[in-house]
């Protein structure tokens, strides 16, 4: 069911974001979750990594190879250093396509996006969604998936909506239209870390000078809180906000 992972603080490398955290980290994450549910275990269907260079909309890295099999984790990607990162190994939901596209993060203009989880009842039980999205959008899609779908649904809220208040309303329609979907989402501008823990596993660590979301923690630092279910937050170093989903809707 993938796992994502969102850093902001002192410059790293992507590899480093990757693979710091020994058995914590992503990378050993995609073959050794601890948190997964709903069945998955294996995070083998590829990954990404955006990353904001100073001052720059981000730049992408995706691969629908495991991330293990992937040599430019240990080389060109511990060639690029960035205080903002955000990462995904991908276990596809059964019928969706096995691409490069397909993988999280997906990105446009200074966002970048992730979701690890699903749309229930995929794709008949969104229909009603189509409604609030023109036909010229869907094809802005970047795959054929719920994922994508979600991030096109949040990227277009974007032009209009705060970050939070995006990923929200956009949680509310498509939990009215699918209520058993699984919708953690991951959003970042490299400045501001958004995310929703509905239904999977969710992490946070913030300290003055560092904020990390991840599915699951990255490393054996202290201070990491578990993300209740149904509740969203917002993080960057030095500040932490997690509310319930429904509470202000
Ligand atoms: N449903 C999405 C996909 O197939 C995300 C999968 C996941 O969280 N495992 O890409």
């Amino acid at each position: 069911m993938c796992r994502h992972l969102g850093y902001l603080g002192p410059s790293r490398t992507v590899a480093d974001v990757l693979t710091a955290g020994g058995e914590r980290s992503l990378l050993t994450q995609s073959w050794a979750p601890r948190e997964m549910r709903g069945g998955g275990v294996i995070n083998a269907d590829g990954f990404g990594a955006a990353w904001w260079p100073p001052g720059r909309d981000p730049v992408a890295y995706r691969n629908p190879a495991p991330v293990w099999s992937d040599p430019a984790v240990e080389g060109a990607l511990g060639e690029v250093a960035a205080p903002a990162v955000v990462a995904a190994v991908r276990s596809a939901t059964v019928g969706m396509p096995l691409t490069r596209e397909a993988c999280a993060p997906f990105t446009d203009g200074k966002w970048a996006f992730s979701h690890n989880g699903s749309i229930d009842g995929w794709p008949d039980s969104i229909a009603a969604l189509a409604e609030w999205l023109p036909a010229v959008e869907l094809l802005r899609m970047p795959a054929l998936t719920d994922s994508a779908l979600l991030w096109t649904m949040v990227r277009r809220r974007l032009d209009t909506e705060e970050p939070g208040q995006a990923l929200r309303s956009v949680l509310i329609d498509v939990l009215e239209a699918a209520p058993l979907s699984r919708l953690n989402l991951l959003l970042s501008d490299g400045t501001g870390l958004w995310a929703s823990a509905v239904y999977h596993s969710l992490s946070v660590r913030v300290d003055e000078s560092v904020a990390v979301v991840a599915s699951e923690p990255v490393d054996e630092e202290e201070g990491w809180l578990v993300v209740p279910d149904r509740h969203l937050l917002e993080a960057r170093p030095g500040h932490l906000e997690i509310t319930e989903l429904e509470a202000s809707a």
